[in-house]
């Protein structure tokens, strides 16, 4: 009933609230006008998964309410946002989404039901990759990759947007957000020295990956890894493969020795876990999409990181082979 009642919001604001490319028209970060807040009233943020609202809450600290849409868990390409979190972001004074497609459903239907907070995408000024780039050759159904936060390189870009965009929205609290900002910058500069590290467990002939879909192009290309094949093709959850799609990614596990299939948290295993018992090799389970939770492994980005790039070695190194035993 809600799906319905949204078509007509939806073509009344087509041409209003949408680009020419059909894209929700997303702000300009840097150029959005400053809110207007009550005394005592902080700015009221709004993001669309949990990787966003942690980087954004890194940088707006104690000076913004923060919400995320997407709980912890849940498939964000696959998700819709229920009557409230449309009304949450309604009230909001920004909503920030991950941009390049993967929040797309959500954010057209938050521009469908007249949300007028502003849209900041964070990956804007990313170079996004085709599915062309990452397998030349292979057939290519369009689309790009939107997975930006799986290289931390990436989310220097996504800081530098969330630190301009509240710091537009409130320059009264600009010096706090920009101090954050490189603190976390920081942060993630070292983290891209530590995955270095934690890699060099894994020789480069051995950096091959198999993944549900094609979730791991920015961390293959940053790390030098090679995406053998996904269970699942493109960048989405929402596909299905072809039985000869399948037999094909199998043959590739066994010719090229791959050691174990990698597949996100948010993801129905079912078909992984038939491609992984045909070929009798592990399932690895990494928090590719979403945060674990509180008191879970990956409960910010940085630890989720960590914990997916210890789980990639675990199962990539030397030392793994012949361990079955999950990480
Ligand atoms: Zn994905």
């Amino acid at each position: 009933m809600w799906a319905f009642a949204l078509t007509g919001a939806l073509a009344a604001c087509i041409g209003a609230d949408r680009s020419a490319s059909g894209e929700p028209a997303l702000s300009d970060p840097a150029s959005l006008p400053p809110a207007s807040l009550a005394s005592g009233k902080r700015l009221s943020v709004v993001a669309t998964t949990s990787i966003v609202a942690d980087v954004v809450g890194a940088i707006g600290g104690d000076s913004i309410d923060l919400h995320a849409l997407v709980p912890p868990g849940v498939d964000p390409h696959a998700f819709e946002p229920t009557p409230q979190d449309l009304g949450r972001a309604a009230g909001a004074d920004v909503v920030f989404l991950n941009g390049f497609g993967l929040d797309g459903r959500l954010a057209e239907t938050l521009a469908a039901a007249a949300v007028h907070a502003p849209l900041v995408s964070l990956s804007q000024g990313i170079t996004p990759l085709t599915l062309e780039e990452e397998h030349p050759g292979g057939s290519d159904p369009g689309g790009i990759d939107p997975h930006t936060w799986l290289d931390p390189n990436n989310l220097l870009v996504w800081v530098d947007n969330a630190a301009a965009a509240l710091s537009a929205l409130e320059p009264a609290h600009a010096a706090g957000f920009a101090e954050r900002a490189s603190g976390y910058a920081a942060s993630l500069r070292a983290l891209d020295a530590e995955i270095r590290q934690m890699l060099q467990a894994v020789p480069p002939q051995d950096r091959r990956l198999v993944t549900d879909h094609d979730e791991f192009g920015y961390f293959a290309r940053r790390y030098g890894f090679t995406i053998v094949g996904t269970v699942i093709p493109g960048f989405s959850t929402g596909s299905e493969p072809s039985p000869q799609e399948l037999a094909s990614l199998e043959q590739a596990i066994r010719d090229l020795h791959v050691a174990a299939i990698f597949i996100s948290s948010v993801v129905t295993p079912d078909l992984a876990e038939r491609v992984a018992e045909d070929t009798g090799v592990r399932l690895v389970t990494l928090y590719a999409h979403s945060l674990s939770g509180p008191g879970g492994p990956a409960s910010d980005y940085l630890s989720l990181m960590r914990y997916n790039v210890a789980a990639i070695v675990e199962a990539l190194s030397p030392q793994a082979a012949g361990d079955g035993s999950a990480p």
